[in-house]
């Protein structure tokens, strides 16, 4: 990856994730300030290693070149506030704040012609993200390629051709490690009324969760529902558990709720 001067406009737990994948990529730390309003601890981590914490928000946008929004979205206007008259005709704009679109951004900051979207999800929080991109057709493809690079700092990238999808990812992927962990939660429950202690069950849930999600990526070429077909006996204990799913329609659960995140997240723009 091509280093550039790279600008942090908020440090939270996001955008240190990203810092810390990106400085195991041996991205050099020289080219990274990061603004962060709170959080001495995490400012003194920073500089630890080398990386600029001492620079308001504007000059921190003036300096570098490339900006990696990541404040809370209700900060978003505040913030961008503070340097929006700046000259960005030589800046590309990365933000990876949930439900903000690229118009608002561009009104938010109406000198930036490179605005990229990314809607990151919480497993990046440890390298395991999969992140959504969207950008507009007018934007500089190196911009879109150092975003992609960025993003995979955290985890894999996936772009969208039109905003709305992106809707669709925080669907898929943005809201989905709390579906899963709602799943675990309920086999977790289950197995502490059978008389398993909370850590046990626990143990017992994530392995298998874990070794179901390897068992997929593992095998890219088979169906997932040949893995679940390969784990099923006719008449068998796992066929008799996936009846009830069956009689309690749990595609058409799954598939409800998905579209309620969707609608959400339009409501939300
Ligand atoms: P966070 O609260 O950990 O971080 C936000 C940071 O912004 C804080 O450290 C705060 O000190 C800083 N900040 C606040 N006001 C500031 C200002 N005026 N100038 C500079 N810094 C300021 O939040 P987070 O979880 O890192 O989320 C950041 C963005 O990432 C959000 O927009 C969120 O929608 C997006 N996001 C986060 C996740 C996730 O898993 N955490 C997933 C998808 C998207």
């Amino acid at each position: 990856m091509k280093s550039k001067k790279l600008a942090f406009i908020g440090t939270g737990n996001m955008a240190f994730a990203i810092i810390q994948g990106l400085l195991k990529s041996n991205y050099p730390a020289s080219q990274i300030i990061a603004c962060n309003k709170s959080n001495l601890a995490r400012r003194e981590a920073l500089q630890a290693v080398g990386i600029a914490t001492n620079f308001a928000n504007r000059e921190a946008v003036e300096q570098a070149e490339v900006i990696v929004l990541a404040v809370k979205p209700q900060m978003m206007a505040e913030v961008c506030a503070e340097f929006a008259d700046l000259d960005f005709s030589d800046k590309w704009v990365i933000s990876v704040a949930a439900g903000i679109s690229v118009t608002r951004l561009e009104t938010l900051l109406p000198n930036a012609k490179n605005i990229i979207r990314t809607m990151p999800n919480t497993p990046s929080l440890i390298g395991e993200g999969m992140t959504g991109l969207f950008a507009k057709k007018s934007v500089n493809s190196t911009a879109c390629q150092f975003a992609e690079e960025l993003m995979s700092a955290v985890g894999k990238c996936y772009w969208v051709d039109t905003e709305d999808k992106i809707n669709h990812i925080i669907a898929i992927t943005g809201s989905s490690p709390a579906y899963f962990f709602r799943f675990m939660e309920a086999m977790q429950q289950s197995a502490i009324q059978m008389g398993f202690s909370e850590q046990d069950a626990r143990l017992l849930v994530q392995s298998a969760a874990l070794g179901a999600a390897k068992l997929v990526a593992s095998n890219p070429a088979t169906p997932i529902s040949t893995l679940r077909e390969n784990v099923t006996s006719k008449g068998g204990t796992t066929a008799k558990a996936l009846d009830v799913f069956e009689q309690q329609n749990l595609a058409k659960t799954v598939e409800n709720a998905m579209w309620a995140a969707i609608h959400r997240a339009e409501e939300m723009e």
